[in-house]
């Protein structure tokens, strides 16, 4: 039987966290400002979630005796990435509600479950096709016609699992490198610039969202989110209705992101879901009386959702890898700056993230 909470976790309970990197530590800094204790179960000794919560465990996902022992201790258990095997999650289920549930989890694994899922609630994806072996991978590019990415349908993030193929025999090609791992192709989109939008909802049907920011990316990284970016008033709309229909689809509990792409012609793809916070909604956290943050734990918490209304205009710059060296400098600059405390620098880690506010312009 999977357990549900029947009431709302009071000040001094506890939340659980599977998962300690940095979204993990900004969920237990935001959880103790409301009095509530957090437990963080983690298989990396230096996680950054780790120095800022009441307890943690140090063991594998996938041993689920410790994953239990662990939920004993919580009045609810959460998770800050989504490769939480499937199998634990159901275990958890078992012995303590875990918020948001095992489908989004499983849904938002596997890619192509996911696209198909967005298409079934009727809106608008790339084009995509399965593929899991060379000849499919070069029959697919074939029928697509165009320049397209393969994607593992499991297991890839920051562009990892995808690589950009322009020939049918580079699909193929591509197949081979990911071991033949079942695969969608999609279409490469010629999109005008990239945005997401963060919504939460509770467990009561309620329903939040931020104001959407536009997102750049470098080497598949999240460099830099603007809010407002390029949107119009009506594509900010958009946005948080694709969140309410997505949300509502999956009896969601908890924040999640839904990234896009914003095209020329003005209409909204979604790109990818993520059953989480997300980096591009960092700067709620000075940009809002409640952040993404403080939203998710009120949501997995059976707390009324606060007011994602947006005081500010905001930038949030990740700091990454070597940059993070520059801390002194950053520190220096007007704005708020963020250190995740990991341990070591290496090419491509997100170390920190810095946001500048100004007066608000517009949604
Ligand atoms: P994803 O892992 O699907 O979020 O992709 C990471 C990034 O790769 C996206 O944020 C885009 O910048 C780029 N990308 C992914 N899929 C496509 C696509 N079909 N067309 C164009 N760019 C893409």
């Amino acid at each position: 039987m999977t357990k549900t909470l029947s009431s709302p976790v009071p000040p001094g309970g506890t939340i659980g966290i599977l998962g300690g990197g940095q979204l993990g530590r900004m969920l237990a800094l935001a959880a103790a400002r409301l009095g509530l204790k957090t437990q963080v179960f983690c298989d990396n000794p230096a996680s950054p979630a780790f120095h800022v919560c009441d307890g943690h465990t140090l063991g594998k996902f996938e041993d689920l005796h410790a994953v239990s022992m662990f939920a004993r201790a919580c009045d609810v258990v959460t998770f800050e990435f989504e490769n939480v095997p499937a199998a634990t999650a159901e275990h958890l289920a078992e012995v303590v509600p875990v918020l948001p549930g095992a489908k989004a989890l499983a849904l938002t694994q596997d890619r192509l479950e996911e696209k198909t899922f967005v298409r079934s609630l009727g809106l608008q994806t790339s084009p995509f096709m399965a593929v899991a072996t060379p000849e499919e991978a070069a029959d697919a590019f074939a029928t697509l016609g165009t320049t397209g990415v393969i994607k593992t349908r499991r297991l890839g993030y920051d562009g990892k699992g995808q690589a950009k193929v322009t020939s049918a025999a580079n699909a193929a090609a591509a197949i081979r490198v990911f071991h033949h791992a079942p695969s969608i192709l999609e279409g490469f989109v010629d999109f005008a610039f990239e945005a997401s939008v963060i919504a939460a909802r509770g467990a009561d049907g309620s329903f939040a969202a931020y104001d959407s920011p536009e997102n750049a990316h470098e080497h598949h990284i999240l460099r830099r989110s603007i809010v407002p970016g390029r949107l119009t008033a009506a594509q900010n709309e958009s946005a948080k209705e694709i969140a309410r229909k997505i949300g509502d689809a999956l009896g969601y509990v908890g924040v999640f992101a839904v990234e896009l792409f914003v095209m020329k012609d003005s209409s909204l793809l979604v790109n990818e879901i993520a059953p989480r916070v997300h980096n591009s909604g960092h700067w709620t956290l000075e940009a809002c009386a409640v952040s993404q943050f403080e939203q998710h734990i009120r949501a997995v918490g059976g707390w009324p959702l606060g007011d994602p209304a947006r005081h500010a205009d905001a930038v949030m710059e990740n700091i990454i890898g070597e940059e993070a060296a520059n801390w002194a400098e950053y520190a220096r600059r007007p704005g708020a700056l963020h250190l995740y405390g990991k341990a070591e620098i290496r090419p491509g880690r997100k170390m920190g993230h810095f946001t500048q506010l100004s007066p608000l312009t517009r949604t």
